[in-house]
């Protein structure tokens, strides 16, 4: 059994009730949400796009593949309207796995932990929120400390609905 450590995150669209359905979706293939972060606004960042993002943390535990999990959350990102366009573009709903326990997993398809924890800071408040003594397993430093020395100095503020 592992943890599995998604964030979720959107721009499009009711931005709270997608946040909150695929949360759903999630839980009916996972079962019970561990851990769950604030919902975060932030900035959009990388590419163009037009308006702010909310984002949010949620923990489970899994038996499932890497793999596997991957194919579930491109599932529900489907679900939930999302169309694929430019790199890093406007979207309804963007699942990406963080960690996976401690696993170190690197395919054609899917890299965990996710290549990007450290340069975001929209990822790492969130994550330091619920998570800030996890071990990053190849930077080898806590999600707080990341969060300490990580370079972007975008917006990341709490949501209130
Ligand atoms: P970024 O990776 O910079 O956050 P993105 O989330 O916008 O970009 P997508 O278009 O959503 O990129 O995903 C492209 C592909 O990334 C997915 O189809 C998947 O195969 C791959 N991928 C690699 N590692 C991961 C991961 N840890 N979580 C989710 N997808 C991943
Ligand atoms: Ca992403
Ligand atoms: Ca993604």
């Amino acid at each position: 059994m592992y943890q599995v450590v998604f964030i979720l995150g959107g721009n499009l669209g009711d931005r709270v009730r997608l946040l909150e359905a695929s949360a759903g979706m999630l839980v009916s293939h996972f079962g019970p949400l561990v851990l769950n972060s604030s919902i975060f606004e932030t900035e959009a960042w990388g590419g163009k796009s037009s308006g702010n993002y909310l984002n949010q943390v949620l923990v489970f535990n899994t038996t499932f593949l890497p793999e596997e999990i991957l194919d579930i959350i491109l599932e529900i990102e489907l679900k939930m309207g999302r169309k694929r366009e430019e790199k890093w573009g406007d979207r309804t709903m963007d699942i990406d796995i963080l960690y996976l326990g401690n696993k170190i997993f690197n395919s054609e398809r899917l890299t965990i932990p996710h290549p990007y924890i450290q340069d975001r800071r929209f990822v790492l408040e969130p994550l330091t929120e619920i998570l800030p003594d996890q071990l990053h397993p190849v930077l080898n430093k806590t999600n707080k400390e990341l969060l300490k020395i990580c370079p972007d100095k975008s917006s990341v503020k709490h949501f209130k609905k």
